[in-house]
C-alpha cells in the first residue's frame, strides 16, 4: 500500500527509543527488529509524527519511586491502576534517545509524553488519568488529517491506548502489526488486539 498521495493520513511511530529496546532499561522482545520495517513504511507516507516517552527523574511510574516496590507490579494511583516500570525514558539521557538506525528524514513533530512527574502516559493523545490531553488530536484536526497509521513499542501498552484514543478522538485508525512489538504481560497482548478490535480499529499485518 502506497499512502504518499494521501494528504489526509499521517503515520504515528510510538516511542521507539533506546530504552524500549534489547539492551534498554525496559526492553521489549525484539523491539529493535522493527526498526527497518518502520523505515520502509514511514516512505510510504506523505506525514510522519514520533512520539517520545519522556519522563523526570524520580517519576511516579518508576518502581524505583515507591519504597518496597518492584518493577511489573501494579498499584493504585489517585487515577486507578498504575503498573510499575524500571527507570526508563528519563529526560535527556541516552535511554530515551531514539534508536540508533531509525531513519526517517521528514519526520513533522515530535510528541513528548509523560513528563508529568505524577501521571503516567501511555497515550500519545492521553495521559494515563484518562482527561489530561497532549495535544496531539487538536494538532492533527488543525492539520486536516482524517486518517492515523500507528507502529511502534509496545502494541499492547503505548501503540494500544494510542489507538483506541485515535478512535475516540474519531480518526480512522490502523494499527500495523508488523512494525509494532509487544510486551505482552499476563495475556495483554490478546487483550490489546481484541479490544481494538472492538473499538473499530484497522489491525494489519
Ligand atoms: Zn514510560
Amino acid at each position: 500500500m502506497n499512502n504518499f498521495a494521501d494528504e489526509q493520513g499521517a503515520l504515528i511511530v510510538v516511542d521507539l527509543q533506546r530504552d524500549f529496546c534489547p539492551g534498554g532499561a525496559l526492553a521489549v522482545p525484539q523491539g529493535d527488529a522493527i526498526v527497518p520495517v518502520v523505515n520502509h513504511l514511514a516512505r510510504q507516507f506523505a506525514h510522519v509524527i514520533l512520539t517520545q516517552d519522556w519522563h523526570p527523574a524520580g517519576h511516579a511510574s518508576f518502581a524505583s519511586s515507591h519504597p518496597g516496590r518492584v518493577p511489573f507490579e501494579t498499584i493504585e494511583v489517585d487515577y486507578g491502576q498504575q503498573t510499575l516500570w524500571p527507570d526508563h525514558c528519563v529526560q535527556g539521557t541516552e535511554g530515551a534517545a531514539f534508536v540508533p538506525g531509525l531513519d526517517i528524514p521528514g519526520v513533522e513533530l515530535i510528541i513528548r509524553k509523560g513528563y508529568r512527574a505524577n501521571i503516567d502516559s501511555y497515550s500519545a493523545f492521553r495521559e494515563n488519568d484518562r482527561k489530561t490531553p497532549t495535544g496531539l488530536a487538536g494538532y492533527l484536526r488543525e492539520r486536516g488529517f482524517e486518517r492515523v497509521t500507528l507502529c511502534g513499542l509496545a502494541t499492547d501498552f503505548c501503540v494500544f491506548f494510542s489507538a483506541i484514543d485515535a478512535r475516540a478522538a474519531g480518526f480512522a485508525t490502523t494499527v500495523v502489526l508488523e512494525a509494532s512489538r509487544a510486551i505482552d504481560i499476563d495475556g495483554s497482548l490478546s487483550g490489546a488486539l481484541a479490544a481494538m478490535r472492538d473499538a473499530g480499529v484497522v489491525l494489519r499485518d
